[in-house]
């Protein structure tokens, strides 16, 4: 079974992946991620796609779908897709990826929160670099400032997560992934989950509820 979670910069994606992978054995999936390891290891593809991340634009389809294709070649099953597809060709290419590996999405999770908290929501965050466990000053406090609960790396911020780039972040998200919730919302395993008042349990709940788990 592979699942697909849709949702804005900072609504939550991340922190239901980790959730998902912990307690139900799913794989995430994150072309964020991915890139991000191609960064840390400096490969060309890592320089070529921190030059657009670092602005808060969108790494070019070309990019994106041959780093997903490449990851689909280990595994294409008990997967989720955090962050991508965030465009409808990217939407399109992974159709004819999953199609070719004799998979599919079976859900598709569209945690949906109110664009006023999000920003709020990046402006706080920490990221472990080694784990990825993402933490918030003020929502989702480490035990010990600055410091990773799982693995005691120090937390750090995203380069991207600089209140100019989140703007950018999220009008890009409007103009070009939100179109992907049209396109998706028809199909079998659609769910809209409306997260805005919620904490990450009861969304996970919900999650758990939708999978039949
Ligand atoms: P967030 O969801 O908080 O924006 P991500 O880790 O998913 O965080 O993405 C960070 C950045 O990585 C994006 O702003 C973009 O530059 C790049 N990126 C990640 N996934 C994609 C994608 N599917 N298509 C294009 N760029 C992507």
């Amino acid at each position: 079974m592979n699942i697909m979670l849709l949702g804005a910069p900072g609504s939550g994606k991340g922190t239901q992946a980790e959730k998902l992978v912990k307690e139900l054995d799913f794989i995430q999936f994150s072309t964020g991620d991915l890139f991000r390891k191609e960064i840390s290891n400096q490969t060309k593809l890592g320089v070529l796609a921190a030059s657009y991340m670092n602005e808060g634009n969108l790494v070019p389809d070309d990019l994106t779908n041959g780093i997903v294709n490449e990851g689909l070649k280990t595994q294409s099953d008990q997967l989720i897709f955090d962050g991508y597809p965030r465009t409808l060709n990217q939407a399109i290419a992974l159709e004819e990826m999953l199609t070719n590996l004799n998979s599919k999405i079976d859900y598709i999770l569209f945690i949906d929160v109110d664009k006023e908290i999000l920003l709020d929501r990046i402006a706080g965050r920490m990221i472990c670099p080694k784990c990825k466990a993402s933490f918030h000053l003020t929502n989702r406090k480490p035990k010990v400032d600055g410091i990773c609960d799982f693995d005691g790396t120090k937390l750090e911020r995203r380069p991207d997560d600089e209140p100019a780039k989140v703007l950018v972040r999220l009008e890009t998200y409007e103009a070009d992934t939100k179109p992907l919730i049209d396109f998706y919302s028809s199909r079998p395993g659609f769910i809209h989950i409306k997260a805005t008042d919620m904490d990450v349990d009861s969304i996970f709940a919900v999650i758990k509820k939708g999978l039949n788990k």
